[in-house]
């Protein structure tokens, strides 16, 4: 009898802005605590899995020269995990991964993490498991902390790592602008300068993720606005002073308020509907302070499977 080969499945994951990062202390693990309020944006990449004699990763779109394609890609490491949780050989999973990225590398906006989500969900659906989102996200802890919530999307509260995930309620919508750098910049990096910054002095830090929480359930822009707020700002600002000049065009433009995604160096950009996000998209990106600039609307759903095509 001749076996059936399952059709590729391609998966769609968003990229994470931080609405409030606070992070504590180093640690004697040589990690920091993190409180975190996630929200996943409609910027996402897309990642087909299939089942291929010849096995390996291949990445196309922005910034696609900039990433791994051997075993250190997130993506393949999720490949490993998962054929390892399911009895079959790490070693020669007989898969073939696409990524095509559209979220920044090295962007502070998670998109490694994302790849490797969205791995686990293409794999879960190609090799037809019955395995929940639940357990996916105990793997996917082990893979990064910024992978559980590519899983889950939505608005989340992150906590420990960033990795023990509580769903938020945000029922409305938020638009934002999104400001590419040029170039990337390593998340150990910025918390190192964060340290540095810590013993030399005080920088400012983040209060209780309370308030931004009670901004998100009213859904006023203007409110939330007011409670964002990242205390890995000014470690990526010290690495980059250039994000000072990004960060005022788009205030200057009209956004309500503008803080660095993550690690950085992407700038993201709370605006007070779609109609004036467009507009300080268009205008940010004549002021020649970033790369490339996109428009971008959260709370958008976590990985989940798009497409899967019959195979000829
Ligand atoms: P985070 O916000 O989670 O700290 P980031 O958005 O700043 O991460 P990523 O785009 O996830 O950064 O990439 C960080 C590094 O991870 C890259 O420099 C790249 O070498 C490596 N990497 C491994 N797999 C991937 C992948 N699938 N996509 C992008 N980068 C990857």
């Amino acid at each position: 009898m001749l076996a059936v080969v399952p059709p590729p499945v391609t998966v769609r994951v968003p990229a994470k802005v931080n609405l409030h990062l606070a992070v504590g202390n180093l640690r004697a693990d040589g990690y920091h605590d993190m409180v975190t309020v996630f929200q996943a944006l409609s910027l996402h990449d897309d990642v087909t899995v299939a089942i291929a004699d010849d096995p390996g990763i291949e990445v196309l779109g922005e910034g696609a020269d900039s990433v791994p394609t051997g075993p250190s890609n997130l993506a393949w490491k999720a490949v490993r995990a998962l054929a390892e949780h399911v009895g079959r050989d790490p070693e020669e999973p007989k898969v073939r991964v696409v990524i095509r990225k559209n979220i920044p590398v090295a962007g502070g906006m998670a998109g490694g993490s994302a790849d490797a989500a969205a791995a686990l969900v293409g794999l879960a659906s190609l090799w037809r498991l019955e395995i929940g989102r639940d357990e996916l996200a105990l793997l996917a802890r082990k893979i990064g902390a910024d992978v559980p919530f590519a899983l889950y999307g939505g608005t989340a509260l992150g906590t420990d790592r960033g990795d023990q995930i509580v769903p938020v309620l945000a029922r409305h919508p938020f638009h934002w602008v999104i400001a590419f750098d040029k170039g990337g910049l390593s998340t150990p990096e910025v918390f190192t300068e964060l340290d540095r910054l810590r013993a030399d002095g005080n920088p400012p830090r983040v209060g209780a993720a309370e308030a931004v929480l009670e901004g998100l359930s009213s859904g006023d822009p203007r409110q939330l606005a007011l409670l964002l707020g990242n205390d890995l700002q000014a470690a990526a600002v010290s690495l980059r002073p250039n994000l000072r000049r990004t960060l005022r065009a788009g205030v200057n433009a009209g956004a309500l308020a503008g803080m660095v995604s993550g690690s950085g160096p992407t700038c993201a950009f709370l605006c007070s509907d779609a109609d004036s996000a467009v507009r300080v998209a268009a205008e940010l990106a004549g002021a020649g302070v970033c790369r490339t600039v996109r428009v971008a609307q959260g709370p958008m759903p976590g990985a989940r499977v798009i497409a899967t095509e019959e195979a000829p």
